[in-house]
């Protein structure tokens, strides 16, 4: 009984903290981690007129500018154009321990018409089956919103996938080298259509 006592008093803090605002907003929480491939001296895909450092970073902080849910808390491994290591990268990462990663990167082929998104996740990784879901619904949101065609999820040992302790999900947000699929990427509207579909996907998962 002498036990049963303070787990009432436990039970009872707990309820009447059930109350407290801002309590029960931590608890729906939900941390993302977002990050911009390349930066820097590493610039990544690159056409004329643009590269995928870029475009990355342009669709990055839309997603910050965008996010209006504050039960939505989003990291960043770089906030501007600076190169950041990739073991940089994952340390960030991993100290943070968020409920999920999504790496932003564009893809570029010598077959100009090869195109569409392409999503990735880690085919040697702790957290493999929840990324694979994340993965999932995440191409899913896609699908109903945005012209790219995003294809089927591939597996990959990058390194900040492989590294990192949280679900993650590399997206190859379409290719460079294709003319329909440049003129998405860089296209303010696109980008925005981009960012508020990663807000409103990552603001479903709690
Ligand atoms: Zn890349």
């Amino acid at each position: 009984m002498k036990k049963a006592i303070p787990f009432f008093l436990a039970c009872a803090t707990f309820v009447s903290l059930a109350f407290v605002k801002p309590s029960v907003e931590n608890n729906k929480q939900i941390h993302v981690v977002i990050d911009a491939g390349h930066g820097g001296s590493d610039f990544g895909a690159r056409s004329i007129t643009s590269s995928e450092k870029q475009i990355v970073e342009q669709v990055t902080q839309k997603i910050k500018f965008l996010n209006k849910n504050e039960n939505v808390i989003i990291h960043f491994t770089r906030n501007d154009d600076q190169f950041v290591s990739l073991s940089n990268r994952a340390d960030f990462i991993n100290q943070i321990k968020p409920n999920l990663v999504i790496s932003l990167h564009v893809n570029q082929s010598r077959n100009e018409s090869k195109s569409g998104m392409e999503f990735y996740v880690a085919n040697e990784s702790l957290v493999n089956d929840e990324s694979i879901e994340i993965a999932n619904k995440l191409r899913t949101k896609f699908l109903q919103n945005d012209a790219v065609a995003p294809s089927e999820i591939k597996k990959a040992p990058f390194f900040i996938l492989k590294k990192s302790v949280a679900p993650a999900v590399l997206i190859e947000l379409g290719y460079l080298s294709n003319s329909s699929n440049r003129a998405y990427l860089t296209d303010d509207k696109q980008q925005d259509q981009i960012a508020t579909t990663i807000l409103s996907f990552v603001a479903d998962l709690k």
